[in-house]
C-alpha cells in the first residue's frame, strides 16, 4: 500500500489568508508549512482509492498526476474533507463513470442534504461496517469531532498492515479502548495546534500535547500528525515515532 497525503492542513489551510502569524509567514516564504486541505490517497495493486474530496482536490490529483480513480471513501460531511466533491462530479462527466463513493451513514445523510444531485453521477453509498474494496479493507467507526459534532475515522488494512486515518477528532477516549485502534502499523490522527487555548466547549480537533497522550496509551508503530493549522509549525520537533506530514508526503513503506 502506497500513501500520499494530497494535503495535510486543516480546514483552513496554511497560510490563512488573513493572518501574519510567524507559520502564516513562513509558509508565503519558503513554504514548509504550506498546505492544502487534508486527503490521502491510498495505491494498491494499481488500484487508487481516495480518502475525502477536499476543496483543492483538482490541483492536488493534477500535481500527483492521478487521472484515475477507483473509488472515493470520505471520513465526513463538513468542507474542507467534501468541498471538492464537484471535481469528482466533473471527473465522472468526462470519464464515464460511475465512481462509486463510500461515506459512513451518518455523514452520508448530511452530506446529501448539501448535495442533492450527487447520486445522479457518482455511485454514492451509505458504509454501515467493514467493506472490501481492490484488497484493502476498509471500516469506518465514529469519533466525537467536539463543537463540529461527529466524524468518522477509517481503519485501513491489507497485506498484513494497519493504518488508521483519523484527521478530525476530540476526545475520542471510548475510541481508545476500541479494537479498531490496536496493533497500528501507522496512526494518522489530526492536530489542528501544538496546544489550543480555545475553551474546551468551542474545540473540535485534538491539539498536539493531547494527540502525544494519545499515541502514549494506543502505542501506534509510527504516528503522523495532519489536519495541521497554523498553531503548529512543522519545524518543531516530535519525540521519536511521531512525524508531521506536509502536502505531497509520499510513503512506500510504513
Ligand atoms: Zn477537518
Ligand atoms: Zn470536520
Amino acid at each position: 500500500m502506497r500513501l500520499t497525503f494530497l494535503g495535510s492542513g486543516d480546514s483552513q489551510g496554511v497560510p490563512r489568508w488573513w493572518c501574519d502569524c510567524a507559520v502564516c509567514a513562513e509558509a508565503r516564504s519558503t513554504g514548509r508549512n504550506r498546505r492544502d486541505r487534508p486527503a490521502l490517497l491510498v495505491e494498491r495493486a494499481g488500484a487508487r482509492l481516495l480518502v475525502d474530496a477536499p476543496p483543492e482536490l483538482r490541483r492536488q490529483l493534477v500535481a500527483h498526476h492521478v487521472r484515475s480513480l477507483d473509488a472515493a471513501f470520505l471520513t465526513h460531511h463538513h468542507n474542507d474533507h467534501v468541498g471538492g466533491v464537484v471535481d469528482l462530479y466533473d471527473f465522472v462527466r468526462w470519464t464515464g463513470g460511475p465512481l462509486p463513493a463510500f461515506v459512513p451513514r451518518r455523514s452520508y445523510a448530511l452530506l446529501l442534504e448539501r448535495y442533492p444531485w450527487l447520486p445522479s453521477r457518482l455511485d454514492f453509498r451509505p458504509l454501515d461496517g467493514p467493506l472490501d474494496r481492490d484488497g484493502v479493507r476498509w471500516t469506518p467507526f465514529e469519533v466525537p469531532h467536539g463543537a463540529n459534532g461527529f466524524a468518522h475515522a477509517f481503519r485501513i488494512e491489507a497485506d498484513g498492515r494497519a493504518l488508521v486515518y483519523m484527521p478530525d477528532s476530540l476526545d475520542p477516549p471510548e475510541a481508545l479502548q476500541d479494537a479498531r485502534l490496536r496493533d497500528l502499523d501507522l496512526l494518522v490522527l489530526g492536530t489542528s495546534f501544538w496546544r489550543e487555548e480555545a475553551p474546551r466547549g468551542q474545540r473540535s480537533v485534538l491539539d498536539v500535547e493531547e494527540a502525544l497522550r494519545i499515541t502514549a496509551r494506543v502505542r501506534p508503530r509510527r504516528t503522523i500528525f495532519t489536519h495541521l493549522g497554523h498553531g503548529v509549525d512543522r519545524d518543531r520537533p516530535l519525540p521519536p515515532g511521531h512525524e508531521f506530514a506536509r502536502d505531497g508526503l509520499v510513503l512506500d513503506a510504513w
